[in-house]
């Protein structure tokens, strides 16, 4: 089994490579903000308990996004793996991650970061909500609150997984298959 976090800011394009990575590796892809998003489609009570949150660009609390995914750890997957999308994003998430892993006789291979310049992130995500749709990507005071809310709780992440000589960052100004070639250069480097 091989799993790994995609890491970065909103609008780093963590979705699109876990999309490419889940297609070359078979790698289950897992992210909370679109299991969020689904619930919120359905107006199930989760969905409804979330929305403000998300619309805010707050963090939805540890526990929820933690039970999620546990959930799906859970279930049956015949793939070699996981890719982890937008999930740890507090220090909180990824011991939980961890010990869900550990529970299983799993681990994490490695955490790759994205990085994107800020002004671009934003441009980007400004983009992105004229055809998302996504309440969160269509207003710029909120975009900014989530690039907030990254650098505060979100990117202290990096650190818990480099100290365990897990962390990898790649540009992510290029194209989408340059990107992708950078990360899997990382992927051969981890299994090699
Ligand atoms: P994303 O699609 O990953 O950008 O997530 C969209 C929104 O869902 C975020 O701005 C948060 O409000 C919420 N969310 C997604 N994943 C998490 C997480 N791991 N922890 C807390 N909130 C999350």
């Amino acid at each position: 089994m091989f799993n790994i976090v995609l890491f970065g800011p909103p609008g780093a394009g963590k979705g699109t490579q876990a999309a490419k990575m889940a297609a070359e590796y078979n790698l289950t892809h897992l992210s909370t903000g679109d299991i969020l998003r689904e619930e919120m489609k359905r107006n199930s009570p989760l969905g409804q308990q979330v929305k403000a949150l998300i619309d805010g660009g707050e963090l939805v609390p540890d526990a929820t996004v933690i039970k999620l995914i546990g959930e799906k750890l859970k279930s049956a997957h015949n793939t070699d793996g996981f890719i982890f999308d937008g999930f740890p994003r507090t220090v909180e998430q990824a011991k939980a991650l961890d010990e869900m892993l550990a529970g299983q006789n799993l681990e994490i291979a490695s955490m790759i970061t994205l990085e994107v310049e800020e002004n671009e992130l934003v441009a980007r995500l400004m983009l992105r909500g004229e055809s998302s749709g996504r309440a969160d990507d269509s207003n710029i005071e909120v975009i900014k609150n989530r690039i907030k809310v990254y650098n505060q709780q979100t990117a202290p992440v990096a650190e818990y997984y480099r100290q365990q000589q897990k962390h990898a960052a790649v540009s992510n100004m290029g194209t989408i298959d340059q990107t992708f070639a950078l990360i899997a250069a990382e992927i051969q480097r981890i299994n090699s």
